[in-house]
């Protein structure tokens, strides 16, 4: 029997231990995660609102309960985990389906000032991701500003637009729901270096940000005319075009004095994050114009856009992993078809899928093809294999390694403890426990 490891246990690892099992009736596959939980950014990204889409999670489940696949939490691969080396030792192959674990930077001056996050980190705190250190992001804030214009910006704006009634009956943690339920954010500025005809976020999300209670959204005129397809957009791709029309809908309504407006701007770039009192107050934009070319041009004018937070949402980034050859230009594992390229060459053994494969692009089921096309390479490497002769038992194997892995009823434990979290707060619903203590803790309530 072929034995895989798949690190990582978000949706292209999930679709990877699927694929694997459907085309292989003899292949028997761990899914290791450095956390205790599954389901990647599917559990700690997929904002707390989008129940539909989080409700996912229970097609992935009946992947990582199949009888030949074994979900194993708590095992952290790199430093202080598993090498690479000797992964390859435990296993007949290895896929890494890790994503893309940082964001990228904007690189101007004030980026690191208090008041500034990453978007990641804001998405990390409202999902109870146990890593989140972040705290204080709406305390004080009147006015927002997310730099990006791509789904996650359209998340985080939405998240500081909801009120506490819609909030509490997500599964967001106590504390996001208490700071955001008391959050004083009343303007909310996402702001695209380009134009509206380029912007990345999808029609759907877009839209959504119109049917929010109290809420308000306003386009500016000026900046849809600034861009040419949006004067005539019937050349553009449907999905932008509707885009546009989205956009253009909300720019011809009068002003309707909402408690919450979001403000979408275009045409402008950030130079430079600006100070009061030792705290972002405002962010400098310079007033681009289209070059004709899809880019856009500086024009010397600038504007300040007053902001007590910033959310940067300008993508993320694939990390390197110890052991295997990366690609910094892209943040992406160099690849041919999901085998891992090194120096030249393919090696039979190691494997990508995901956002570590192609980039930090696509929705949840772009991963389905993605990991069918990196099993298909595998399965053809078969014969080429080096096989090791399986460890007896691996538990006792990675325990002595000083890893303490979180098996299935242990992940079990910790829904079981979110549900009665829930109950215990009134909330109608699972909440998230906030931190490693306690998922831990819940984790170890399963043995006794
Ligand atoms: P994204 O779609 O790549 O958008 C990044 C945004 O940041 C773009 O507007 C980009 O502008 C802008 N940007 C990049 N560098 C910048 C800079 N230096 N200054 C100013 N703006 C800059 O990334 P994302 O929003 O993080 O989303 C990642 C992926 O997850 C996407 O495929 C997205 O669709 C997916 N996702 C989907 C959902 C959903 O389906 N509900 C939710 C969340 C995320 P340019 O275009 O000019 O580069």
């Amino acid at each position: 029997m072929l034995r895989v490891a798949v690190v990582g246990s978000g949706p292209s690892g999930v679709y990877t231990a699927q694929s694997l099992v459907q085309q292989d009736p003899e292949v028997l596959v761990d899914v290791l995660d450095r956390l205790p939980c599954p389901y990647g950014l599917v559990r700690y990204g997929v904002a707390p609102d989008h129940e539909k889409i989080k409700s996912l999670q229970s097609s992935l489940r009946s992947v990582l309960e199949h009888e030949r696949v074994r979900f194993l939490g708590g095992v952290p691969v790199g430093p202080g985990g598993l090498s690479a080396a000797r992964l390859r030792e435990l296993y007949d192959a290895v896929v890494y389906c890790v994503g893309a674990a940082t964001d990228r930077h904007l690189g101007i001056p004030g980026e690191e000032l208090p008041g500034s996050w990453s978007a990641t980190e804001f998405v990390a705190w409202y999902s109870a991701h146990p890593d989140s250190t972040g705290d204080g992001f709406v305390l004080g804030a009147r006015s927002a500003v997310v730099i990006g214009v791509g789904n996650v910006a359209v998340d985080v704006t939405r998240m500081l637009a909801r009120g506490p009634a819609e909030l509490s009956r997500t599964d967001m943690p106590q504390a996001a729901l208490t700071a955001l339920a008391a959050s004083g954010v009343a303007d909310i500025h996402m702001v695209g270096r380009r134009g509206p005809s380029q912007a990345r976020f999808t029609t759907k999300e877009l839209r959504e940000l119109g049917g929010l209670p109290e809420t308000e959204v306003t386009v500016d005129p000026a900046e849809l005319a600034l861009d040419p397809d949006c004067l005539d957009p019937s050349a553009l791709p449907p999905a932008r075009r509707r885009n546009v029309e989205a956009l253009s809908h909300w720019a011809a309504l009068p002003p309707q004095g909402a408690p919450r407006c979001i403000h979408l701007r275009f045409f402008l770039r950030p130079v430079e994050l600006l100070t009061v009192a030792g705290h972002v107050g405002a962010v400098r934009f310079e007033r681009t114009a289209p070059d004709g070319r899809g880019g856009v041009l500086g024009t010397g004018q600038f504007e300040d856009i007053e902001a007590q937070l910033v959310l940067r949402s300008v993508g993320y980034r694939g990390v390197p992993l110890d052991g295997l050859p990366f690609d910094a230009e892209h943040g992406t594992v160099p690849h041919r078809a999901g085998r891992v390229v090194r120096g030249g060459r393919t090696v039979p053994g190691e494997y990508v899928a995901g956002w570590i494969k192609r980039g930090p692009t696509g929705v949840i089921g772009t991963n389905r093809p993605d990991a069918k096309e990196t099993v298909t390479s595998l399965l053809e490497d078969a014969s080429l294999l080096v096989r090791h002769e399986p460890p007896e038992d691996l538990l006792a194997v990675l325990r002595a390694e000083g890893i303490e892995p979180v098996e299935w009823a242990g992940w079990e434990a910790i829904e079981r403890a979110e549900a009665e979290l829930g109950a215990s707060l009134g909330r109608g619903g699972v909440v998230k426990l906030p931190d490693w203590e306690a998922l831990l803790a819940a984790v170890r309530g399963s043995h006794t």
